[in-house]
């Protein structure tokens, strides 16, 4: 077992129906500490660069307008094997597929409306920690 950091974003779903607290609960219940937040609208350029490992998916295009669309909530957690562990806490990317108990089975709208990111290994949740906070903005 090891202490890491990973990235999450809440995204504009859940801000626009005053969510962020509720995951936030979800999140802390877990054993999670969020050790960096902060509400912040993303560019079209923000958006492509985070998820431009998918530039060729059909869904690309309405990813990206959806996830400037409005406020998200962006984050850096930390606990034990955190990576995984939000990966969890999340549930699958469809919510008809996430367990009892996720994130996105209790919140999310739909397979790309789904509620949350979270990062998908220790070394991507660097990369993305790194796009959104400096150093002094993440406190342990
Ligand atoms: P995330 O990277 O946001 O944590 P994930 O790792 O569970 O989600 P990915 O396969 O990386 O899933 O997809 C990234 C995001 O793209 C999904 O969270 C969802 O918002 C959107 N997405 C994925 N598949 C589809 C699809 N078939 N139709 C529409 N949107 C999709
Ligand atoms: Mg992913």
């Amino acid at each position: 077992m090891s202490i890491q950091r990973t990235f999450s974003i809440i995204k504009p779903d859940a801000t626009e129906r005053n969510l962020t607290g509720a995951v936030n609960a979800v999140i802390e219940e877990a054993g999670l500490r969020i050790v960096a937040q902060k509400r912040i609208l993303m560019s079209r350029r923000e958006a492509e660069t985070f998820y431009g490992v998918h530039r060729e998916r059909p869904f690309f295009g309405e990813l990206v307008d959806f996830m400037t669309s409005g406020p998200v909530v962006v984050q850096v957690l930390e606990g034990e094997n955190a990576v995984l562990r939000y990966r969890e806490v999340m549930g699958a990317t469809n919510p008809a597929n996430a367990a009892d108990g996720t994130i996105r089975k209790k919140f999310a709208r739909s397979i790309g409306e789904n509620s949350v990111h979270g990062s998908d290994s220790v070394e991507n949740a660097a990369i993305e920690i790194a796009q959104f906070f400096s150093g002094n903005e993440i406190v342990g």
